[in-house]
């Protein structure tokens, strides 16, 4: 097991991503599963094209790696428009989100990312872009200020974001169409780990798809990143076949447990529960504690955490369950102090 390695989720890189754009499904058909919500997608879609008007607009919300961005060049793709993908923290000044309005395709899919971190006097702008297709452009300074209105040609704004609570009433009202996205379940995820194996021409048996399946938290970013490194082993472990003996070997050097959690998680569950005697403990503190970004920590470890049942969320902070004094063999008695568990 390597534990000094860093986290081998880690969120913010999606450097693995980036090389691998020949994974991202480009039509509905290829994106597996999440069927109810690609079958009202698709329904969409056909009643936009044959109105030859945009899409609507469309909030995505889910947990990171579940594939919003790539719904979004669906999208586009199936609508045969094109995409401009941003995120919210490039959309500093007005200037910067009228230099993109106002250069796109009629009928483009305008893609923003992390859109709950909008800047209020953007999203301000971005109101009236989405319901008139207009942008209010202020000229001048103090009295003599005044506001025109620019065209910009209908567009599809596409909204993601991992904290849907975090995003505006009047924002989020201003969608007409809102998916929510959920963990990915095993079958699913089997269905991803064959597509990329194909595309990437790795050979794998069906008990180690079945595995890697079951390790990767519900989620086809972590499914693919695992079976890159399984082809790494693979290669130099084995000859080029990833087989279940070369899996198990792998995970267990990626310190990934069979419920799919990393060192990383156990971290977070024992500094809840030796720190802070089982919780209650605010996620600034924890996320701090584990030297961890506060997004990633509840955006891509907790909600996995709670799912498993190993952590809740409390108005007071979070908690360690008996289930995670159990993963990590600690026995509840000799760390009763928090009585944690009792929330
Ligand atoms: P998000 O924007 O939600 O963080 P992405 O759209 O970047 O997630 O998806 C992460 C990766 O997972 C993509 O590169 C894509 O290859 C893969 N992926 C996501 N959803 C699916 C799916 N339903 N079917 C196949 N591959 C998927």
């Amino acid at each position: 097991m390597v534990d000094d390695m860093e986290s081998f989720y880690s969120m913010e890189a999606k450097t693995d991503d980036v090389k691998d754009t020949a994974l991202r499904p480009l039509t509905l058909r290829d994106f597996q599963g999440q069927d109810k919500l690609k079958d009202n997608l698709e329904i969409f879609i056909k009643a936009a094209k044959s109105r030859k008007e945009a899409l609507d607009h469309v909030f995505i919300s889910g947990p990171p790696g579940l594939g919003k961005t790539t719904l979004a060049g669906i999208m586009a793709n199936e609508l045969g428009v094109e995409a401009r993908v941003t995120a919210a923290p490039a959309l500093d000044k007005p200037k910067d989100l009228a230099g993109l309005l106002t250069t796109i395709q009629p009928g483009t899919v305008f893609f923003i990312d992390e859109i709950h971190r909008l800047k209020p006097a953007i999203e301000e702008m971005l109101y009236v872009a989405m319901e008139d297709y207009e942008l209010d452009w202020i000229i001048g300074q103090g009295p003599s200020a005044r506001t025109i209105r620019i065209p910009v040609p209908p567009f599809t704004l596409v909204g993601a974001t991992t904290k849907p609570g975090k995003v505006s009433s009047p924002m989020y009202t201003r969608f007409g169409i809102t998916l929510k996205m959920d963990y990915y379940d095993k079958r699913e995820l089997i269905d991803i780990l064959n597509r990329s194996s194909d595309i990437l021409k790795i050979d794998i048996h069906e008990e180690a798809a079945d595995l890697l399946a079951k390790c990767s938290r519900g989620t086809p970013r972590v499914a693919n990143r695992l079976l890159r490194r399984m082809r790494d082993f693979a290669q130099v472990n084995g000859d080029g076949i990833i087989t279940k003996a070369i899996v198990v070997n792998g995970l267990n050097r990626l310190g990934i447990d069979d419920k799919g959690l990393e060192r990383h998680d156990r971290d977070i569950l024992r500094a809840i529960i030796e720190k802070y005697n089982g919780g209650p403990v605010g996620a600034e503190t924890l996320a701090i504690s584990v030297s961890e970004g506060i997004d990633t920590l509840e955006d891509f470890y907790e909600p996995y955490l709670i799912r498993q049942g190993f952590l809740k969320r409390t108005s007071r902070g979070r908690v360690a369950t008996l289930r995670a004094y159990e993963l990590l063999k600690i026995d509840v008695k000799d760390n009763d102090e928090g009585q944690g568990i009792l929330f």
